[in-house]
Parts: C-alpha cells; structure tokens; sequence
C-alpha cells in the first residue's frame, strides 16, 4: 500500500472538512504550507504520514504533559475501555477525579466534569451570571475562553462602550454585556469598575495568557482584580485550561497566592491536562456557589458524555503522574532549559529574542523585551516567527503553527531532545539570517 503525503491528504481533507482541518488552527494558515497529518505518536515525538519524526512541543496544546503513550495512563484507558464506554449514569471514577482535582486545587470545594474547555468555560460564566444575577462581563484582549458566544468579542471603543462580535454567526446582542478590557491595564480595570461596578457579574482571565503566546498577568493588576471583585460583589473566574497543572501542580493560581496571600479565584476552569488528551474539562467552586448548578439550583447545565468513563480514568492517571514528588521540578528545569537553549542559539547568530517559562509552559517573541499585552505581542517579528516555525520544521522540531501560541514540554522530553532543539535554532536562525 502507498502511504499517502502530507499534500494529498491535506488535499482529500479539504474536499469532506472545511479548511481541511477541525479546529482553524492546525491549518496552518498563520505560517503557510502544508499541515502535517499525524500518524501517530510516542513520548516526545509526533511522526507525520510521510514517516518524518517531529520532536513535539505542541503536545496536543497542552494535555500531553507525560508525553505520548505514557504506559500508565495506557494501561488505565485500556482497561476502563475494557469495562465501557459510556453509561450515562454516575461511576465511582468520577468521584474519584472530582476528589483528585480539589486536593490540589483548594480554592475549590466541587467541580463539575464537562467535555471541552469551551463547554467548561461557556458553564462558569453562565454560573458567575446566575450566582449574581447579574448580566454584564468583562474579559481581556488577547485572552481566548472557548468559541462561546458572548467570549467571541474583540475590544468597543471605550469603556463605555461594549464590545463587537469576533466572529460572524454572533449578533450583537448576545455580546452586548461583554467588556473587553487591556490585559495588565489597572486603569482600565478600575474605570470599568467605577463605571458597571454594580452590574459586572464576573472578569475571566487566563492568569498566564496562553493564547497570545505566554504573557503573564502582573501580580499588582491580579491583586487589584480580586480586590475590584471582592469590592463589588462580582466573581473572579481564572480560566486555568491551558495553565491547569501544567505551570504548577496547584495550576496558576498557587503562583499567585504565593506573592498575594490568601489569594483565590471564585471560580476557576480546566481542561487540556486534567484529560490527559481525552475530551475532558471542569469547572469549580466554592460549595455555595456549585450548589447553584442544577439538580440543586436554578442555573442549569448538563451533557451527555460528561464524566465519561474513559476520559475520566485518562486524567486521573495522568494527575496521578504529576503529583508524584518532584515531578513538576524536573518538568520545570526542563522547560528553562529548551528556553535558554533557544535564547542562546538566538544571542550566538545575533538574533533579538525574549522567552518566559513557567512549570510545563513556555513562550518566545522575536522581540526585544517581554510583551505584556496583547498589542504588544501584535508588535513582535511575526515574518520572521513564521520563517522560523518552518525552518525548524524542516529540521524535525514542532512549535505551533502560530505566533499567538504558548509552547509546552513533556516529562518524556530528554536532555538529548532539548540539545537537540536549541541546536536545530542555532543552525535556523544562521539560515534564516
Ligand atoms: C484551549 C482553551 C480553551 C478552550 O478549550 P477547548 O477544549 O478547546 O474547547 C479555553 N480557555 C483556554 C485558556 C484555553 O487555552
């Protein structure tokens, strides 16, 4: 049988899905070229249908933190595959991944299984809107919550002003309550409250915005935010479903309330790691706020295939990996390593570069100081990102196929593979100079 290239695949996809692809990203459209059709995968690699070996630093976006086929969490999916698929009734694994979650995550009293970050995270918002009673909402330009309606709005004009529909299909309405804010800009998070302080039933943020590359959120503007919140009544919901477990093992927000104690989001989202590459998320809460949800009140929110036996057995045995002592250490000197490997390969062919890491996560701009917001990100060497994407492409290391995109390490990413990568920079940025 002939193995069919990536060209022709990516031709066939694109007569059945549109674009070719089932989510816009992995068309690579930011870059340019021919997407690479994946065939299969293990430990740090990803190997395309033409057989060419890819050292990943995508890892599904996020979820496969262990790596791929991590045999733990194989055994695990084996077997409750074994066991079934879906029952639709209560199991005991779920209780079990429920109780997982909240012993790393204490800001939480309950959380709820969903399928995806976007269901997780379109769920926490109708919550923070039922808890309060309240309609109105604000989020940050550049940060990205799932393609739920009233979370797909790009910046109005003023702060008294809402904001306009990023995508067609949304009508103005259903985003009319939706203020899009600067990331890290106290002044503009302190008018807003001034001006909606009353009607403003929650902010969401991504604590490390994953979605613009890697941009933290400062500690004074996420000091300021709980403080605004607490202030007015308003929730405080950290969509941690690309920092959940994946920057710290108590996620982003245990950073934070290191350097402002007593810190806790009121609400908070995961997903991508906490399923370990199955269709998994969640959303939580302190208990009198979960008790909202139905069966027990009024707001409601349901699914089919929520906590779904395979899924849940995926994560709990991937959460069962990274509690293990000194898991999150080893992964964090890895990540500073691949990026002061590419940092130094950038500084030896004399090419501007800035990165940040945290945990399992990590970010770099062509660029010479760190962004911190997303104008800021908008103002970095694109041209020369995409050139580099593919320069390292061709020499087998897999970023992802966009700027605006974190990077992630694995556990299963070895010394080898990390000297590798900074070497594969090294000879790019000398070809591309
Ligand atoms: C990936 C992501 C989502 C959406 O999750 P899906 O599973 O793709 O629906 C939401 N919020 C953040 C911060 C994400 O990174």
């Amino acid at each position: 049988m002939n193995t069919p290239t990536n060209a022709a695949l990516f031709e066939r996809a694109q007569k059945v899905i549109p674009g070719g692809v089932n989510s816009p990203v992995r068309a690579f459209r930011a870059v340019g070229g021919t997407p690479r059709f994946i065939a299969r995968a293990q430990g740090p690699y990803i190997f395309d249908a033409e057989g060419t070996r890819y050292i990943d630093y995508i890892g599904s976006w996020g979820p496969m933190i262990l790596g791929h086929g991590h045999p733990a969490v194989l055994e695990a999916v084996q077997k409750a595959a074994v066991d079934g698929f879906s029952f639709g009734a209560p199991t005991e694994r779920e209780v079990e991944l429920a109780e997982e979650i909240l012993s790393l995550v204490p800001s939480m009293d309950q959380v709820r299984l969903v399928s995806s970050g976007t269901e997780a995270a379109m769920s926490a918002l109708r919550l923070a809107r039922g808890a309060t009673g309240r309609s109105k909402i604000i989020k940050f330009e550049g940060c990205y919550h799932g393609h739920a309606d009233a979370l797909l709005v790009k910046a109005g004009s003023g702060l008294a002003t809402f904001g306009h529909p990023t995508s067609a299909g949304v009508p103005a309405e259903v985003v009319q309550h939706t203020l899009v804010l600067e990331y890290n800009n106290v002044a503009q998070i302190e008018e807003a409250f001034a001006l909606h302080g009353d009607g403003i039933a929650c902010v969401m943020i991504e604590p490390i915005a994953g979605n613009m590359n890697f941009v933290r959120a400062s500690v004074p503007f996420i000091k300021r935010l709980r403080e605004l919140c607490t202030q007015h009544g308003a929730m405080l919901v950290f969509d941690e479903v690309m920092t959940g477990f994946r920057v710290a093992l108590g996620s982003a927000q245990s950073i934070y309330a290191k350097a402002i104690p007593g810190f806790e989001p009121d609400i908070s989202v995961f997903g991508k790691v906490i399923g370990g590459g199955m269709p998994l998320a969640a959303f939580g809460a302190k208990r009198a706020v979960m008790q909202q949800l139905a069966p027990l009140g009024p707001v409601y929110q349901a699914g089919t295939l929520s906590g779904n036996p395979i899924a849940t057995a995926c994560g709990l045995a991937t959460l069962r990996e990274i509690r293990k002592p000194g898991y999150f250490d080893a992964l964090s000197a890895s990540t500073r390593s691949v990026l002061d490997g590419l940092l130094a390969s950038a500084r030896e062919a004399g090419v501007p570069m800035v990165g940040d890491c945290e945990g399992g996560m990590f970010g770099f701009f062509f660029a010479s100081e760190l962004p911190t917001t997303y104008a800021a990100v908008m103002a970095t060497d694109k041209e020369f990102f995409n050139r580099f994407f593919h320069a390292m492409l061709d020499r087998g290391v897999y970023f992802a196929p966009a700027m605006y995109e974190a990077g992630f390490v694995s556990s299963a990413h070895t010394p080898d593979d990390l000297r590798a990568t900074a070497a594969a920079a090294l000879d790019a940025f000398r070809a591309l100079r």
